[in-house]
Parts: structure tokens; C-alpha cells; sequence
């Protein structure tokens, strides 16, 4: 672990921290100093991998289980949060699912559900948390959207459709709280190693990505974390692609 960091101290809750991009960032705030609340959904055995890790660089971290989806579980994780280390400094909003398709053969539950947990997630985790930094006239919010939802993609119209509601979100909070020295952005990834882009032609979409190639979760989480820094305090209300050149 590097020695203390000006942002020390800090709370942080990283949604979806069991695997993939949110397990790279919880990682990599944890290594900044800052205590992190684990989110998963399910898999346990996952996020206390991540927990493991996390504490085998001399970081600390606790696991905090509940569904994105149901505001009760979502506002009572703040709540515990916010009764056991007094704050919440920095949320990230990462936990997301894709359920892809063609619009003409979607039904309504491959709708719903993506946008329950990419688009209603953020607002069951981030208005009390919200609440909580406002008094403290400090906060960093980064919410995970995608080049889907900058751009559009086939077979997305559901995801995209979240994707760029998160934006708009990001974009009217962060008007809403600037003044109080809370920061809004989001970070739009664009191919990501990870198991949500399992079964997808790698060789082939690599390709079209000006890079050459898929980009790791871990160089979403440097940027995420530079958004985080006290540097970054003039940042906001916008969105950062980590996408190899594709937007
Ligand atoms: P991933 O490997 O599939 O991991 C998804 C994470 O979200 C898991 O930790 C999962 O928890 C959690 N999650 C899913 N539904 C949840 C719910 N209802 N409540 C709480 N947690 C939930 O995905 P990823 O690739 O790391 O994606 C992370 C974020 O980046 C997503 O928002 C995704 O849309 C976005 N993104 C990914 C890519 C990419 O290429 N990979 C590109 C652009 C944007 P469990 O382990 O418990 O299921």
C-alpha cells in the first residue's frame, strides 16, 4: 500500500464491487486509503474475493449486500452505512446488468429489468446518500454509464436507453449540488474485459475499436479515481469515455 494519500479517510460505496469493473475500482480506492462498503447482489463467494484482495494490500473494506433494485434494501444499506462510519463521501454507481436483443422481440420484462437496476438503481442508492453529503458540503458521485448510452447500439435499445438516462441524471444532479462542493460525473466505457462481455466476437469488434483492442477494468478504475480526488473538484456533470477512440 503507498503511504497516506491527501484523500484519506474517505467512505466510499462501489455498487456491483464483486466482480469485473467494480471489484478494479473498489480495488483501487482502497489502495488510495479509502474504507470501502463492497456492494454485490448475489455473489457472495465473489465479493469476498474482492474483500480478501483488498485486505492483502493492507486495505480495508466490509461487504454490504443488497439489490439496486429495491429502494427499502438500497436506502437502509446507506442508512448502515452512514450509522457505522458517520458519512458517505464517495458513491459510485456501477452495478448494471445488459439483457440484449432486438427491440421487435423484446418484451417488457427484458425492458424493465435493465432499467431497474442500471437507471432506478442510481436513484435508490444515491438520494440518501446524497442527503448525507450535502451538510458536509463534500462528495464525489461517478456513475458507470456506457458508449451505448452515449452513442446507441443495436441490440441495446434497452440498456442504451439506461445508459443514457444516466447521463441526463448525472448531468441535472451535478447542477443541482455543485455548489455545495459535490461532484457529479460519469465515466462511459466502451469494451471492457470482464463476464458481461462474455460470448461476444472479441477478435472481431476489436477491430473496430481505433485502439485495437478491449480495454481492462483497471483503466476504468484510474479514471474513476482521479474523478474521486480532491484535483478533480471543478470536474462535473460530465462524462469521461474509456473507450480506445470508438466515441
Ligand atoms: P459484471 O462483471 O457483469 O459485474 C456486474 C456487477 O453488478 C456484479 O458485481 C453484480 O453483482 C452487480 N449487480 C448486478 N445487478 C445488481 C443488483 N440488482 N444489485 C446490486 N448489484 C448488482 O459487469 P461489468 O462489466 O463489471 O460492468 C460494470 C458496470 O459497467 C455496469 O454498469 C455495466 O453496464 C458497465 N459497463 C460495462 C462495460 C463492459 O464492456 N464490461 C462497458 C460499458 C459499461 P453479483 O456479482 O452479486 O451478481
Amino acid at each position: 500500500m503507498p503511504k497516506k494519500l491527501p484523500d484519506t479517510d474517505q467512505v466510499a460505496l462501489v455498487t456491483g464491487a464483486s466482480r469485473g469493473i467494480g471489484k478494479a475500482i473498489a480495488i483501487a480506492l482502497a489502495r488510495t486509503n479509502r474504507f470501502v462498503y463492497l456492494n454485490f447482489c448475489s455473489n457472495k463467494e465473489k465479493a469476498k474475493e474482492t474483500l480478501k484482495e483488498i485486505e492483502s494490500l493492507g486495505g480495508k473494506a466490509g461487504l454490504l449486500q443488497f439489490d439496486v433494485t429495491h429502494k427499502k434494501d438500497s436506502e437502509k444499506a446507506i442508512k448502515t452505512i452512514i450509522s457505522e462510519k458517520g458519512k458517505i463521501d464517495i458513491l459510485i454507481n456501477n452495478a448494471g446488468i445488459r439483457d440484449d436483443m432486438l427491440m421487435v422481440w423484446m418484451k417488457k420484462n427484458n425492458w424493465q429489468s435493465v432499467l431497474d437496476t442500471n437507471l432506478t438503481g442510481f436513484f435508490n442508492v444515491t438520494r440518501l446518500a446524497v442527503k448525507n453529503m450535502l451538510p458536509k458540503r463534500f462528495g464525489r458521485i461517478i456513475n458507470v454509464s456506457s458508449t451505448s448510452g452515449q452513442m446507441g447500439q443495436g441490440g441495446q435499445v434497452n440498456y442504451s436507453a439506461s445508459k443514457a438516462g444516466l447521463i441526463g441524471a448525472t448531468k441535472a444532479l451535478s447542477r443541482e449540488i455543485a455548489k455545495r462542493n459535490i461532484t457529479v460525473n460519469a465515466v462511459a466505457p466502451g469494451f471492457i474485459e470482464t463476464e458481461m462481455i462474455e460470448g461476444l466476437p472479441i477478435e472481431q469488434i476489436a477491430k473496430t475499436i481505433p485502439a485495437g483492442r478491449f480495454g481492462t477494468p483497471e483503466e476504468v478504475a484510474a479514471a474513476v479515481v482521479f474523478l474521486c480526488s480532491k484535483d478533480a473538484g471543478y470536474i462535473t456533470g460530465q462524462v469521461i469515455g474509456i473507450n480506445g477512440g470508438i466515441v
